[in-house]
């Protein structure tokens, strides 16, 4: 496969240069060149197939020629080795688990591919690279946990001190080894501005091998097909799916409807935003603006200006029409956010996170108009990630989960620093 820049001014290249660079070098955002269409009966089997077999069919094309078979399964396998479990809460709305992760949010299935392929691609290669993230709280852990241990990868981290919650916080700081978690004295666009200067920083990136560990890298963008895949393996109704996502930057959604543009049955597609609604305007008005983001209880997706909406666009033929048929999209204040949190618990003692409470209230306003249908929305992110909300709504005290109680035992470690670039670039000369 190969993948051209969504920009149009800068050449066709490889998955693996894809992955290496992250973003095009006229800053576009890569792109496959042809999406690959599902074997004849794959779907009428897929509940014959193991997650792994699910996983390298669908991969496979993307990768071709770049990983051989072998070592893809190994990936593929390590990517997804935990449960995608659907929950049913009532007649019409299940929960798509995606939380079951070791860092308990999605993000560790893009963070798990995409650390291994580079970890692949730089086997040969002496020259160190170093992943640069700004994180709000949830990328920061899925892309630490995914690249520990990884030889010749340094990652660094910069979180906003005091803004993330404990268990994030957690695994951020206490992994050691490769990882570095530069604790800002600041907010969260303070530490993006810092990144974003870092990358521009012509002088540095001449020092030191950057590059960048979010969703506009395809290696992070593309394996979040397969849980998809996952929900329609355990889907038990004929009727195909009603598909409801939380969303920010909407890499997770597109990878959704990449997955139904090669052939797997959904219905409809429901983007749940919280205020910040760059993307249900545009689907109101035709008219596409990028907005300051504004702060939320669902932080997350608190993004004035998604990037992957480029890539969604060319999956409809840059068609507004064509668009809307498929896609809805609803914004979600705080206050509706809180209330279904609390009265989902109430009703059905089910506790959800604040993103997934977002999806939740946008599926259910859709189902109520038509009745006929069933759906599913993506919970990414466990609750006890984001306990003040939560606790609050429910009167339940949250345990930290097994998968991060190993955490407790070893002791924080994070660089100081104030919100000063030349500081954060002083730091990557030396330490990078
Ligand atoms: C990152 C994140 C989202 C948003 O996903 P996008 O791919 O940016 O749209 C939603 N929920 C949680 C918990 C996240 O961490």
């Amino acid at each position: 496969m190969q993948y051209y820049s969504l920009n149009n001014q800068s050449p066709v290249v490889s998955f693996s240069q894809a992955t290496i660079q992250g973003q095009a070098p006229d800053k576009g955002l890569y792109f496959p060149t042809s999406i690959p269409q599902l074997p004849v009966g794959f779907i009428d089997n897929i509940k014959n197939l193991s997650k792994e077999e699910i996983g390298f069919s669908v991969m496979k094309p993307y990768v071709s020629g770049e990983i051989p078979d072998s070592v893809l399964q190994q990936i593929v396998a390590e990517t997804i080795n935990f449960d995608f479990p659907l929950v049913k809460i009532d007649d019409q709305i299940s929960s798509l688990e995606l939380f079951h992760g070791p860092t308990l949010a999605f993000k560790d299935v893009g963070a798990r591919f995409m650390s291994r392929c580079l970890g692949y691609f730089s086997r040969n290669n002496n020259a160190k690279v170093t992943v640069l993230v700004a994180t709000s709280g949830d990328t920061g852990g899925a892309v630490a946990n995914g690249f520990l241990g990884v030889v010749g990868v340094e990652v660094v981290i910069l979180y906003p001190s005091g803004k993330v919650s404990p268990v994030q916080e957690m695994q951020l700081t206490r992994l050691g080894k490769n990882i570095h978690a530069l604790e800002i004295n600041g907010t969260f666009d303070d530490c993006q501005a810092m990144v974003k200067n870092a990358f521009v920083d012509e002088e540095l990136t001449r020092k030191v091998n950057l590059t960048s560990a979010n969703s506009i890298n395809v290696a992070r963008w593309l394996p979040q097909q397969l849980y998809y895949f996952y929900a329609y393996q355990q889907w038990q109704f004929q009727d195909a799916p009603v598909v409801c996502v939380p969303s920010g930057n909407f890499g997770n959604i597109c990878a959704g409807i990449l997955a139904y543009v090669s052939g797997l049955p959904i219905k409809q597609f429901i983007a749940a935003c919280n205020s910040n609604d760059a993307v249900p305007s545009y689907l109101r008005t035709g008219v596409y603006q990028s907005k300051d983001a504004v702060a939320t209880i669902s932080n997350a997706m608190d993004v004035g200006n998604p990037s992957n909406f480029v890539r969604i666009m060319q999956l409809f033929s840059n068609s507004h029409l064509e668009l809307l048929e498929k896609l809805t999209a609803y914004s979600i204040s705080d206050p509706i956010t809180s209330l279904t949190i609390r009265e989902v618990y109430r009703d059905f003692k089910y506790m959800l996170d604040p993103h997934g409470a977002v999806a939740y209230y946008a599926l259910h306003n859709y189902l109520q108009t038509h009745e006929n249908s069933k759906g599913l929305f993506l919970e990414t992110a466990h609750p006890v990630k984001f306990p003040d909300v939560v606790e609050r709504e429910t009167n339940v005290k949250l345990a930290i989960p097994e998968q991060v109680q190993y955490l407790l035992k070893q002791p924080k470690q994070s660089i100081l620093m104030d919100a000063n670039y030349e500081q954060l670039k002083e730091w990557l000369i030396a330490n990078c």
